[in-house]
Formats: C-alpha cells, structure tokens, sequence
C-alpha cells in the first residue's frame, strides 16, 4: 500500500477525481485530465471518451484559490453527469468571476484575444452613425462618444442589437437594415443600446444585472417606444 506523504497538494486531476467519487461513490473514478487554455472568454469545458474525462479551463483562472477550483469542478462534474449543480458551489465560483479584478482580466481576455468582425456603419438603407449622432443630440446632448458600430452578419431575429464592451462596439442585425423597418425602430434598438453604454451592468455578489432600473427608467424618454416594440412584435 502506498501512502501519500501529508500535506502534498492535490493536483487538478486529484480534485477532479475526488469530487468524481463525491457524485458516484460505488463507480471506479476515471482518468482525468485537466489542461488550462487560452481562451477567449471565461468558458470551461468537460467531456468524457472511453473513461477517459478531459477537462479544459481558461488561463485566467489558473492562479484562483482552491475553494474556486473545487467549486468549478463540481459544477463541470456535475453537468457531465447530469445533476444538478450545488447552488454553494454554484455562487462561490460566480461570485469569484464577478470581482473587480477577475472581470478586468476577463475584459483583457476578450479584447486581446476575441476576434471581433465590425462592418462599417452604413447599410443598404440606413446608416448608423447618422442614426446614433441623431440620437445622441437628442437624448445625450451630443456628449456620448461614438463607439465602433457595425451591422451583424446573420439577420438575427433573437439578437437584434448588441453592445459589447470589450470592444466597445453597438452591432445591430442587418435585419433591421431594410426599407420596411421604419426608421423610429431601428432608432429606438440603437438607443437601447446607447443606454447600455450610459448605464454599464451593475454587479453584486453572483448577481449580475444588465437592465438596471435607471436603464429602464431612461428608456421611456423614447417618444414612440410603444410604437416600435410593436412593430418589433411582428417582425
Ligand atoms: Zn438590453
């Protein structure tokens, strides 16, 4: 029988195959290993061949304390065996992805690392630079700076306007760039994504809150609000 001498650290591999039997205490743990990579976001992933669990982790949370590392492999474990997740496991790791620090790095990550496409402002039948500097005079006092704006490849019809801070840019789906859309619906998700540059997500703890209450309060200076998200409705 061999004895591990005390107070050895546990490898990653170790802690996986320890929460492993945690979820199956009857099955034989299986092989594991575990890399970290340099992704571009804060994504992990876990997946099994023939016994054997791979299990890949960004770069970023190499350095993170254990109680971190433990909490990210029972929720991985956990999904690639199909329970549920352990809420305290659950918040712990979110809340560490949430400190001030962590989402700086991760905004680092995205920036440096994300590929970003960005067409240019004009469509084939709208403009958005003319269509946010019109906005911006009437409801920023033309103060906000112009972020890089595109159109989307895809005519998404779920994503129908987006601002990524990483990159600060607003893309808005070419479905929008049409001559059926009328102009005041294209203007009102522009400006819903101005207010996302003007009311930046509010964190807490794990939470996480992107449609702040001062966004949705701002969002109602919109004259024909109603109008457009009816049309949208139907689109
Ligand atoms: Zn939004």
């Amino acid at each position: 029988m061999q004895v591990l001498p005390a107070g050895l650290p546990e490898t990653p591999e170790d802690i996986y195959r320890r929460v492993w039997r945690e979820f199956r205490p009857r099955s034989h743990p299986p092989t594991v290993e575990v890399k970290f990579c340099r992704f571009a976001n804060a994504d992990s992933y876990i997946r099994m061949r023939d016994g054997h669990v791979q299990v890949r982790i960004t770069d970023v949370l190499e350095g993170a304390p254990r109680p971190v590392m433990e909490a990210l492999a029972n929720i991985l474990v956990a999904k690639l065996l199909r329970r549920p997740v352990p809420a305290a496991h659950n918040d712990r790791y979110r809340r560490y992805l949430n400190r001030r620090d962590m989402r700086r790095s991760l905004h680092l990550v995205r920036q440096i690392r994300g590929r970003k496409f960005i067409s240019g402002p004009q469509g084939e039948h709208y403009n958005l630079e003319e269509v946010f500097e019109g906005l911006n005079a009437r409801h920023f006092h033309g103060l906000m700076a112009r972020p890089a704006l595109g159109w989307s490849q895809r005519r998404s019809k779920t994503t129908l306007g987006h601002y990524d801070p990483s990159h600060n840019a607003i893309i808005i789906s070419k479905l929008l760039d049409r001559s059926e859309v009328p102009r005041l619906v294209l203007e009102y998700v522009v400006f819903h994504e101005m207010l996302h540059l003007r009311f930046p997500a509010e964190h807490e703890g794990a939470r996480r809150r992107v449609h702040t209450r001062q966004l949705r309060q701002a969002e109602k200076e919109f004259a024909s609000l109603k109008e457009a998200k009816e049309f949208l409705k139907k689109l």
